[in-house]
């Protein structure tokens, strides 16, 4: 055991997180008084009581967010002034990295190297290049006649509502955060049951930086009492959702529902790994799937999880893919060493062993893993797993598991290849295999995904859009389209007078 382990675990021990919600600049109890207990999927540890946020504590929190907006002290504060205070937000952050990754590797159950090199600078970085990108965004004139002027202005879209998953829960706060913030909107964040720590604390922290009360909001609670009221609120005006497409389609149902607010899903994935004969580094591909598959314990919306592989490779690629997948193998996220951590609950892990079951029954090969490992320990955790013989039919290669399960499906011509690829519900994205440059071209061309990656998988920053094709959702999280989803374009026509 590493003196590092031996710290985090010590830390952990002593950690008393504050599960009230933060409405109007304040932690607060639910105003019914209700919590729910909040376990960890590490060894199933009680973290605490977590306020259980219904329709009356979004409705302070909306009520709270509403004011914020309509006097200004946040959208009226001149670019440079709510960059400077978004930046102080990225710097806290930072500062608190030690905390924010505790917490966020005992609420959701991810390797805590990952939690500190990943979670928590991703997310500074957001905050911190949305800050950057508040006073050098300029509007529009258009081209008119001599005696007109006609402005092509973005105005903040009011108050947001964040509804955001468990996998990356920082990060996915601030994919909406950011830009939200930044556009000079108010922000109540309802925040996953299963991850609600980080959150609050973002929230304490955006306040000490300078962020004025009520601006900022989080709400924990289940989706169905704290989301749907958020959603179905008539004083929200925009919904940045990131979860599954389940909830993705309730979500235009709220919004039709009540006052058409604008609605940007962003939801899951079955990914396409596509890899050509042609491609000659077979290892660098097979390694690299595996890293990215069992990476997050393959809860990552756009994880590689059908891997289709050229027949004249496939029995290499599936060799090396089976004896990497061992390296990934789940231990105590708390050890500064683990790769791959927990599960997030007993139902995420019974979900993923349906689905092993699944692979097992409709006649898939399981190579390796397929079961659920370190049960003594009380936590959720699976063996990386990696299924031969799959067909595009298969419920594991129609559905998401969110899990790390990967499946391999052998093709033999490129036009069936871009098939198999394209016969997905979803479209988020894909990656391409190829050493002809042409061919890589035209697969990318033809792959229906947000993101295509070609010749590798893990390229990734806040500069590029993320987002999905089909039910993968609409709109696009990072870069400065982000500002599309939380801002309203205003025309303003001027007349302008002969002298
Ligand atoms: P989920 O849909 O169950 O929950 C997401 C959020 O919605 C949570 O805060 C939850 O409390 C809330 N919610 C649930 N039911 C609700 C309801 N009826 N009304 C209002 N709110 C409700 O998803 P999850 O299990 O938390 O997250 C996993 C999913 O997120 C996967 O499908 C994954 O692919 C997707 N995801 C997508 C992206 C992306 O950028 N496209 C990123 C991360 C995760």
């Amino acid at each position: 055991m590493s003196t590092a382990a031996t710290d985090w675990r010590a830390r952990a021990a002593d950690l008393r997180p504050d599960g009230r919600a933060v409405i109007d600049g304040r932690r607060v109890a639910a105003a019914d008084g209700q919590n729910f207990d909040k376990h960890s999927p590490i060894d199933h540890r009680l973290l605490g009581p977590v306020a259980r946020g219904q329709a009356a504590d979004v409705d302070a929190a909306v009520r709270s967010a509403r004011a914020a907006f309509d006097d200004g002290r946040w959208a009226g504060r001149p670019p440079a002034a709510r960059k400077k205070v978004l930046q102080r937000f990225a710097d806290k952050i930072l500062a608190a990295k030690d905390e924010l990754a505790l917490l966020e590797t005992l609420d959701m159950g991810k390797p805590i190297q990952y939690s500190l090199s990943v979670d928590v600078p991703a997310t500074a970085r957001c905050i911190a290049w949305y800050a950057e990108a508040v006073d050098k965004v300029y509007d529009e004139v258009a081209p008119t006649g001599r005696n007109a002027l006609a402005l092509i202005t973005r105005e903040p879209v009011g108050v947001v509502g964040a509804i955001v998953p468990w996998n990356y829960p920082m990060i996915m706060a601030a994919w909406k955060l950011g830009p939200a913030l930044a556009a000079g909107n108010s922000v109540v964040l309802k925040p996953s049951e299963k991850s609600p720590y980080t959150a609050l604390r973002l929230a304490e922290i955006a306040l000490e930086a300078g962020l004025p009360p009520g601006v900022f909001n989080v709400v924990p609670g289940y989706g169905h009492e704290a989301g749907e009221a958020l959603a179905l609120h008539m004083e929200v005006d925009a919904i940045g959702f990131t979860g599954s497409t389940r909830t993705g389609r309730r979500m235009l149902e709220y919004a039709s529902r009540s006052n058409l607010k604008r609605v940007y899903n962003e939801l899951g994935g079955k990914s396409a790994f596509v890899v050509f004969d042609d491609f000659a580094d077979v290892e660098r591909a097979a390694k690299t799937v595996a890293g990215s598959m069992f990476f997050n314990q393959g809860e990552s919306c756009n994880a590689p999880s059908r891997v289709l592989v050229h027949e004249a490779i496939a029995d290499r690629f599936v060799e090396i893919v089976a004896a990497e997948a061992p390296k990934y193998r789940p231990a105590d996220p708390l050890d500064a060493t683990t790769v791959m951590g927990a599960l997030v609950d007993a139902t995420q892990l019974n979900t993923v062993m349906g689905y092993i079951d699944a692979g097992l029954s409709e006649g898939a090969r399981c190579v390796t893993g397929g079961r659920q490992a370190r049960a003594e320990t009380g936590g959720f955790y699976v063996e990386p797993t990696v299924f031969d013989g799959v067909a595009n039919s298969m419920k594991i290669a129609r559905e998401e598991i969110f899990g790390p399960v990967m499946g391999v499906i052998r093709f033999r011509t490129e036009a069936e290849a871009i098939a198999i690829a394209n016969d997905s519900p979803y479209g988020l994205q894909a990656s391409v295999w190829s050493d002809n440059v042409n061919r890589a071209h035209r697969v990318a061309r033809a792959l229906r995904a947000g993101t295509v990656h070609v010749n590798q998988y893990d390229e990734d920053d806040i500069t590029v859009p993320f987002g999905g094709y089909k039910q993968s959702g609409n709109g696009r999280d990072k870069s400065l389209h982000a500002f599309d989803k939380y801002t309203e374009l205003k025309t303003t026509w001027l007349r302008i007078d002969a002298a």
